[in-house]
C-alpha cells in the first residue's frame, strides 16, 4: 500500500522571520521541504506539498489538507532571543503514542546541527485542545501521526549559518525521511535522489549513552561519610528563604540531594502556587 505523507512549509514569502545574515525562514523550509519530498518520493511515497512556493494558505487550511494521508509534518526553524540553540518536536495532545516518533526528529535532528535536543514537546490550548492551529486541523482531519520540527533557531548565528547551507538543508531532508520511512513501514530511504547530492550521511545517529566498561572497574573507596551544613550557602540564601516562605520546602536539609518525589513535589508545589 502506498503510503501518503503531506508537508507542510512553515510560513511564506512576505513573513519576517528570520536570521541575521540572510535566511528566512519560509524560504529555507520551502527548499527543506522539496528536498524531503524528493526524497520520500524517491522511496515510492505519495508525497504532497500544502503550498506551492508563492501561496500562503491559512494554518487551519493546511492542517486540513492532511485528510488521508498517513502523516503530517510542518517545518519550521525557531526564534527567540539569538542566544538560543536547539531542535524541538511537537505532536498532538491528542496522540500521545506519537512521542517517540517525535522524540526522535527532535533528537537526531540535534544530532546533525550538533546542538541541544529540546526534545518531543505538546502545547495544550484552549479545551485540551493543540494550541497551534496547523496540529489541531491536521488532527481534526483525521490524520494519525501529525509533528511540527522546529530545526534549529535561525536567529542564533551558528544556527543560522547551518540552515544557510543548501547542503545541510538536503542533509536534514535525508534524515527526516529515513525516520519517515521507518515509522510509516515504507522502505528503506533511496540513496539515489534526483536533487540531493549530498552522500547519505547518518542513517544512525550514534549511541546516546555512554559506552559499557567491557572490564570490571576495580573497587573504589567508598567517600566519607560529610554531614551537609543546616544553613543554606550565601548565595542561595535569598531563594532558599522564598521557597520555604511559599511552602516549596520546610527549609530542612538545606544541601542535602533531592530525590525525584522531592522534586516533583517542589515543582508540583509551585505549579499549585501559579493558580
Ligand atoms: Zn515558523
Amino acid at each position: 500500500m502506498t503510503m501518503r505523507v503531506l508537508i507542510d512549509p512553515g510560513h511564506a514569502p512576505g513573513n519576517a522571520n528570520r536570521g541575521p545574515t540572510g535566511y528566512f525562514e519560509y524560504r529555507g523550509m520551502w527548499t527543506l521541504s522539496n528536498y524531503l519530498k524528493e526524497a520520500l518520493a524517491a522511496s515510492g511515497v505519495f508525497v504532497q506539498l500544502t503550498r506551492s512556493e508563492n501561496e500562503n494558505p491559512a494554518l487551519t487550511a493546511r492542517g486540513g489538507m492532511a485528510r488521508g494521508f498517513d502523516l503530517f509534518i510542518s517545518q519550521h526553524s525557531n526564534g527567540f532571543d539569538g542566544t538560543v540553540r536547539g531542535s524541538e518536536c511537537f505532536y498532538s495532545v491528542r496522540h500521545p503514542e506519537n512521542r517517540a516518533i517525535a522524540a526522535r526528529f527532535s533528537a537526531e535532528t540535534a544530532w546533525l546541527m550538533n546542538h541541544r535536543d529540546r526534545g518531543a514537546k505538546t502545547k495544550a490550548g484552549n479545551g485540551g485542545l493543540d494550541f497551534f492551529g496547523v496540529i489541531r486541523s491536521a488532527v481534526a482531519a483525521g490524520c494519525p501521526r501529525v509533528f511540527l520540527m522546529e530545526s534549529g533557531f535561525h536567529d542564533n548565528p551558528v544556527d543560522e549559518a547551518f540552515l544557510l547551507q543548501d547542503e545541510n538543508l538536503q542533509r536534514l531532508a535525508v534524515l527526516q525521511a529515513g525516520i519517515i520511512l521507518d515509522v510509516l513501514g515504507a522502505g528503506q530511504a533511496s540513496n539515489n535522489v534526483p536533487g540531493i547530492n549530498v552522500s547519505p550521511p547518518m542513517t544512525t545517529p550514534p549511541p546516546t549513552s555512554a559506552p559499557q566498561p567491557s572490564v570490571p572497574m576495580p573497587p573504589t573507596t567508598p567517600p566519607p561519610v560529610v554531614q551537609p551544613p543546616l544553613s543554606p550557602s550565601a548565595w542561595a540564601t535569598e531563594a532558599w528563604e522564598w521557597a520555604v516562605a511559599n511552602g516549596l520546602t520546610d527549609g530542612t536539609n538545606p544541601q542535602n540531594p533531592v530525590t525525584r518525589e522531592q522534586m516533583v513535589t517542589i515543582l508540583h508545589r509551585y505549579h499549585s502556587l501559579q493558580k
